[in-house]
């Protein structure tokens, strides 16, 4: 969490709430994202908000961050989907009783030697995405030491979708599902009984058949359409915005004409204009990469960067300002995303403003200080 910025981070619970019930539209058990936490939306908050709406499965990151979930009070089942990364993490699995995902041999063994009391663990598999997890070819050797370590009891069957996403990768999915279902069978028929999942949003919004028992839901309940941009848009029309950012107005004043602004000079102005200095730079996680190519909010009005953006600060054209006959004034607070009118930043434009997706922008602007609505 940054404690020296300005930037205030806004959370509307409510709009997370109406996210996780459009979501249960699909029928099945949800397990909640909420790792990083819950997308730099507070995972205590987020979890809370949402057990009150009946959810009763959370997933994080690490072992440690279920952990501090749990003591936060979130009585739910709790799922860490790095696994343990080291023994500090396999101790506190059975105190903060969290379901570790386990994708290696090592990990396994890890956990065996640790642990004589019963442990539930969910296995994690590779059908796709080549980062972490067992394979296919993996499930003879993996079945018969789960056999000989009856302490560790496999409750759980994951994988994780590649390409889910992205409409013109639909091969990539089938053939992801079509490796899962035959790994949950051969773990089925080897007496296990285990809650299978594979899907994330966009695979819950566009891949019905890959529902299996739960699913994993993540960036829609943070306002993020993942077929946002494609043909599939549609699907997501129902989510809504989750978080607004604002910043104070430290200065106002005139750029004559020829004069820079900012390091570099890289803004020049051709006429004369209207800039406030915008109290959000790079060191609040406002990237710099949106130098003269983002834009924010000010009262309702869209206004563009102009000049690099600073380690503290950014300054914004607010010519337009005058026409509608708004003054702007040091103090006023602007929106680095979301606010009112038509000058509204949408998550997904200032996404690819900044060159990247939804999830990003929001676990970094999300390291700012939040206030919370419900
Ligand atoms: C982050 C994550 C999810 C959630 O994905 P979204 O695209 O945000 O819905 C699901 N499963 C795993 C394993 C993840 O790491």
């Amino acid at each position: 969490m940054i404690e020296y910025s300005k930037v205030e981070v806004q959370v509307d619970l409510g709009a997370v709430r109406h996210n996780y019930r459009e979501m249960t539209k699909a029928g099945t058990r949800l397990i909640a994202v909420v790792k990083s936490d819950a997308y730099g939306h507070g995972a205590r908050e987020v979890a809370e908000a949402l057990e009150e709406e009946g959810a009763d499965s959370f997933a994080v990151g690490y072992v440690h961050e279920g952990h501090m979930l749990r003591e936060s009070g979130c009585r739910g089942r709790i799922i860490s989907l790095l696994g343990p990364a080291d023994n500090d993490d396999v101790s506190c699995l059975s105190q903060g009783n969290i379901i570790p995902f386990v994708g290696h041999f090592d990990t396994l063994h890890m956990l065996a030697g640790q642990s004589t009391r019963p442990l539930d663990i969910a296995l994690k598999f590779d059908t796709g995405m080549s980062r972490l997890g067992f394979k296919r070819a993996d499930l003879g050797n993996l079945l018969d030491f789960l056999h000989a370590h009856p302490q560790l009891r496999p409750v759980m069957v994951s994988s994780h979708l590649a390409s889910s996403d992205e409409p013109d990768q639909d091969s990539l999915t089938h053939s992801q599902l079509a490796v899962f279902n035959e790994v949950v069978d051969t773990v089925r028929q080897a007496g296990f009984s285990v809650e299978a999942n594979l899907s994330n949003s966009a695979a819950i919004l566009g891949h019905q058949h890959c529902r299996c028992d739960s699913q994993r839901v993540g960036i829609t309940l943070y306002g993020g359409n993942p077929f946002a941009g494609t043909s599939r848009a549609e699907l997501g029309a129902n989510i809504r915005p989750t978080m607004a950012v604002t910043a104070p107005v430290l200065h106002v004043h005139t750029l004559e004409k020829g004069q820079g602004i900012s390091y570099g000079h890289t803004y020049v102005a051709d006429h004369p204009i209207t800039v406030a200095v915008v109290g959000a730079g790079y060191a609040d996680c406002y990237s710099r990469g949106l130098s003269n190519a983002g834009f924010m909010n000010a009262a309702g009005v869209r206004v563009p960067i102009v000049g690099r953006i600073c380690m503290q600060m950014a300054c914004v054209d607010v010519s337009a300002l005058a026409g509608q006959g708004v003054d702007l004034h040091v103090g006023d607070c602007v929106h680095l995303l979301g606010g009112e009118g038509p000058g509204r930043v949408d998550i997904h434009e200032l996404a690819s403003w900044w060159g990247t997706i939804t999830y990003e922008v929001l676990c970094l602007l999300g390291m700012n200080r939040r206030v919370f609505a419900q």
